[in-house]
C-alpha cells in the first residue's frame, strides 16, 4: 500500500494532523492507522481538561508561560513553551469548530477550572469526560473528509529506513530516512507494508510500563521504541510523571483517575489518622504540583504503612460535584462510596511521559520525513515536569505545526518504491503466551518498586540488571516465533522501561519528577537527557 501521507494513531495529536493535512490537499491521501479501535486512545480518557488563556480580563498569556516554567523546574523550552501558550487559544476554537461543547456558566461564558501549578482558572473541560467530547468530535469530522482513510486494527510493527534496503544505519548516520511501516494487519495476520511520503507518530504514551497506571491497555510506547531502533533521538524519558490521586482498586488496570480538578474545587487530602497532611509539604497544599503531591502521599503511605490515602469531598456543594464530576460520582458509588459521606481511598499512579521522541519547534524527528507529536513526543514544552492540562494543548498545536511543515516538504519527497517485503520464514507459531504475560508482569514489577516516584542509585542499577535478562529472553523470543501485538508490545515497554533506567541514570540529580534520594540537589549544569 501507498499513501501520501501516514498518520499513526487516532488521538488529539493524529486527528488533529490528519484533519488539517486532508481539508489542505484533497487531491491526496491521509490515511490513519490505529492498533485497536479507532476511539481507543489515551485522549478519550482525559477528565479535567485543556488549559488555555481564554478570560484575558484575568489571566495572560505570561502567566500560563510562567505556571509552565515553574512546572518544568529548568529545563522547558522557553520558545516552545511560548508557542504553545500563544497558539494555544486558536487551536482551541477550532475545536470548537469541528463540533467540540465545552461546559459553560449561567452567564454563556466558558467555565473555566483550575489545577494544581496554575495561577489562574483557564481550564476548558466538558463535565469531567473532556477527552471523550473531543474524541467524539474529531472522529465526527473525520467521517465527513472523504481522503482520510482510517484503518483499525492495524498494528505498527517498525519503521522502515535505510536499515531494510540493506544499509549500516547508526546513531551517527547522518540522514535516516523513513520511507513509510511495516505493520501486522490483524484482519488477515500478514505483516504488509505501508509505504509512505510523510510518516507521523501520534501513538501516545507509555504508562503501561508500570503496574498501576491511568493509561489504557494501547500505552505500550511503541512510537517511542520503534524510533529508538530505527537510531533517532529520545528524550529526557526520566520524567514519567505520576498521578497523586488514582482511585484504589487493587488488582485493576488502567486505574480510574480522580482529576485533580476536584482538588481544584476544594477536595482535601487526608492520611489514614484524618490528618490534611499537604500543608506540612508545600505552602500551596493540596494544589501544589503533581510531583509534590505524588511524593507527598508516598510519604505519607510509608509512614503510615497504608497502600492508599483519602480524598475528602464530604464538605463540598453536592450538587456541584454532580454536575462537574458526574463520571467520578458514579464510579464511586458503584464501588459503595458515597463521596458526600465517605472519603475516597487514593494512590499515585504512572500517568503521562513528558520526555519521548526528540522533536524541533515543527514537529520534526531525527528521522527525515518523520514527524512525531502528542504524548510519543518530547518538544521541550513540559521540562522537568508537565503542568496539567498541557498536554491535550501541546497535542492540538503540534500536529498543527507538524501538518504546516509537512504540507511545503511533500513537494520534494517520493515514495522509495525498493522496500523488501517482511522476512518472516522459519518462525514458528506462538505457543507459549504465558511466557509473554509473565515477562509483561515483571517488567511491570521492577518499574514499580524501583524506578517509580523516588529513586536511588541502588534501585536503578537493579532495575536496568533485570531489564537486561528480560530483554535477552525477549529477543530470543521474537526471533524465533511469529510477531503479535502482545510480543511487540512487550518488546517496546522492555526498550521504553530501558530508556527510563538509562535516562534517570545519566541524570545525577533531583529535578521535577525525578526524585532520586542519593541525589537530592538540583546540578548546576541544565542539560536533557538524549539517547
Ligand atoms: C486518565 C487520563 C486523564 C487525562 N487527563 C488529561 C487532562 O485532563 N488534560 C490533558 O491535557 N491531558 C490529560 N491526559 C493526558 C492526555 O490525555 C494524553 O497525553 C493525550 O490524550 C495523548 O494524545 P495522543 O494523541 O498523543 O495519543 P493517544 O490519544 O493515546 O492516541 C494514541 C494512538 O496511537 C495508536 N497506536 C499506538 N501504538 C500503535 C501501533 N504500534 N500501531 C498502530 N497504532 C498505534 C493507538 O491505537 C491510538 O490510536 C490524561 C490521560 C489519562 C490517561
Amino acid at each position: 500500500m501507498q499513501t501520501d501521507f501516514l498518520v499513526i494513531g487516532s488521538g488529539i495529536a493524529g486527528l488533529t494532523y490528519a484533519l488539517k493535512t486532508a481539508r489542505h490537499y484533497p487531491d491526496k491521501q491521509v490515511t490513519v492507522i490505529t492498533k485497536t479501535q479507532a476511539e481507543e486512545t489515551n485522549t478519550k480518557y482525559a477528565q479535567g481538561g485543556i488549559a488555555g488563556v481564554w478570560d484575558e480580563a484575568k489571566d495572560s498569556y505570561e502567566k500560563h508561560i510562567e505556571d509552565t516554567l515553574i512546572a518544568g523546574d529548568g529545563l522547558c523550552n522557553e520558545q516552545v513553551v511560548n508557542i504553545v501558550v500563544k497558539e494555544g487559544p486558536e487551536r482551541i476554537r477550532e475545536i470548537i469548530e469541528y463540533g467540540a461543547r465545552f461546559d459553560k456558566d449561567e452567564q454563556g461564558a466558558y467555565s473555566l477550572g483550575k489545577e494544581g501549578g496554575h495561577s489562574e482558572n483557564r481550564i476548558l473541560h466538558h463535565k469531567d469526560v473532556t477527552g471523550r467530547e473531543i474524541e467524539r468530535a474529531l472522529l465526527d469530522e473525520l467521517s465527513r473528509t472523504a481522503n482520510i482513510s482510517l484503518i483499525n486494527h492495524c498494528f505498527v510493527v517498525d519503521i522502515i529506513t535505510q536499515h531494510h534496503l540493506g544499509y549500516l544505519v547508526t546513531k551517527s548516520t547522518a540522514d535516516i530516512t523513513c520511507y513509510g511501516v511495516y505493520v501486522l494487519n490483524l484482519h488477515t495476520n500478514q505483516i504488509e507494508k505501508i509505504l509512505a511520503r510523510i510518516t507521523l507518530l501520534a501513538t501516545g504514551g507509555c504508562g503501561q510500563a508500570y503496574r498501576s497506571t491511568t493509561n489504557p491497555r494501547i500505552a505500550t510506547g511503541d512510537g517511542i521504541a520503534m524510533v529508538y531502533r530505527a537510531k533517532g533521538r529520545i528524550e529526557n524519558m526520566e520524567f514519567i510523571q505520576f498521578h497523586p490521586t488514582a482511585l484504589f482498586e487493587p488488582g485493576v488496570s488502567p486505574s480510574f483517575l480522580i482529576t485533580e480538578a476536584v482538588r481544584g474545587d476544594g477536595a482535601i487530602l487526608r492520611n489514614r489518622n484524618g490528618e490534611a497532611f499537604m500543608e506540612r509539604y508545600d505552602a500551596r497544599k493540596d494544589l501544589a504540583p503533581r510531583d509534590i503531591v505524588a511524593r507527598a502521599i508516598d510519604s505519607e503511605m510509608k509512614t503510615t504503612g497504608t497502600e492508599y490515602v483519602y480524598l475528602d469531598c464530604r464538605h463540598m456543594d453536592s450538587e456541584k460535584f454532580l454536575q462537574h464530576f458526574p463520571n467520578i460520582y458514579a464510579k464511586c458509588k458503584s464501588m459503595g462510596i458515597d463521596v458526600m459521606e465517605n472519603m475516597i481511598p487514593v494512590a499515585p499512579a504512572a500517568h503521562y511521559s513528558c520526555g519521548g521522541i526528540k522533536t524541533d519547534e515543527w514537529g520534526r524527528t531525527s528521522i527525515r520525513h518523520l514527524y512525531a507529536c502528542g504524548e510519543c513526543a518530547s518538544t521541550g514544552l513540559h521540562g522537568a515536569n508537565r503542568l496539567a492540562s498541557n498536554s491535550l494543548l501541546e497535542a492540538m498545536v503540534f500536529g498543527h505545526r507538524c501538518y504546516i511543515n509537512s504540507i511545503e516538504s511533500i513537494q520534494q519527497i517520493q515514495t522509495e518504491p525498493l522496500i523488501p517485503d517482511w522476512k518472516a520464514t522459519g518462525t514458528s507459531e506462538p505457543r507459549e503466551m504465558i511466557l509473554i504475560t509473565q515477562s509483561l508482569k515483571e517488567l511491570q514489577q521492577i518499574m514499580s518498586d524501583y524506578v517509580g516516584i523516588v529513586r536511588t542509585d541502588v534501585r536503578l542499577e537493579r532495575a536496568m540488571k533485570r531489564l537486561d535478562l528480560l530483554y535477552a529472553e525477549t529477543e530470543e523470543l521474537y526471533r524465533s516465533t511469529k510477531v503479535s501485538p502482545q510480543l511487540c508490545e512487550l518488546r517496546n515497554l522492555i526498550t521504553v522501561g530501558y530508556l527510563i533506567v538509562k535516562g534517570a541514570q545519566f541524570r545525577k540529580e533531583s529535578r521535577g519528577l525525578h526524585y532520586n534520594t542519593d541525589h537530592r540537589d538540583k546540578s548546576a549544569i541544565l542539560q536533557n537527557t538524549v539517547l
